[in-house]
């Protein structure tokens, strides 16, 4: 297993929720690190910015009104196989369909608004954390 970095997002909805230490603890009892957090209402720009790869998808304005209807919680995490592990723990892009126990099983509504947002993988997770943090703003775990 690598140590792996990736960007977690908790959205709008769970923000209203008033859930967002729990599912911060989902990711600390799975052994994942925050290394870097800010809270933040993207603007109509940075949400069109940051999903312009469903740009020709039907819902891309849904999602962007969506995403920019209250502020998100965004944060760097870090930990082995840290890309595959907090999508694991989120569940199914569709709560209906999350197995029993993840982010989205657990604190979702609907497809829209689904709690959270993980990179798919290594290389859009490191595209995604650049897209929000700078290098200097990460604080990597030291680990023994
Ligand atoms: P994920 O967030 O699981 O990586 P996608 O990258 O496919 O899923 O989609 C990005 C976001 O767009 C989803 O989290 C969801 O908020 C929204 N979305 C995806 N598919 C649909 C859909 N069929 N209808 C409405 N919103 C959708
Ligand atoms: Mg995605």
């Amino acid at each position: 297993m690598s140590k792996q970095r990736t960007l977690s997002i908790i959205k709008p909805d769970a923000v209203r929720k008033n859930v967002i230490g729990k599912i911060i603890n989902r990711f600390e009892e799975a052994g994942l690190y925050i290394v870097a957090a800010k809270f933040k209402k993207l603007s109509r720009h940075e949400a069109e910015n940051f999903y312009y790869i469903h740009k020709d998808r039907s819902f891309f304005k849904e999602l962007v009104d969506f995403m920019v209807s209250g502020p998100s919680f965004i944060q760097v995490l870090e930990g082995d196989d840290a890309v595959q592990k907090n999508r694991n723990i989120m569940g199914n892009t569709d709560p209906k369909k999350a197995d029993v126990g993840t982010i989205r099983a657990d604190f979702a509504d609907s497809i829209d608004a689904n709690a959270v947002h993980g990179s798919d993988s290594l290389d859009n997770a490191s595209k995604e954390i650049s897209f929000f943090f700078s290098e200097i703003e990460i604080c990597s775990k030291e680990y023994d």
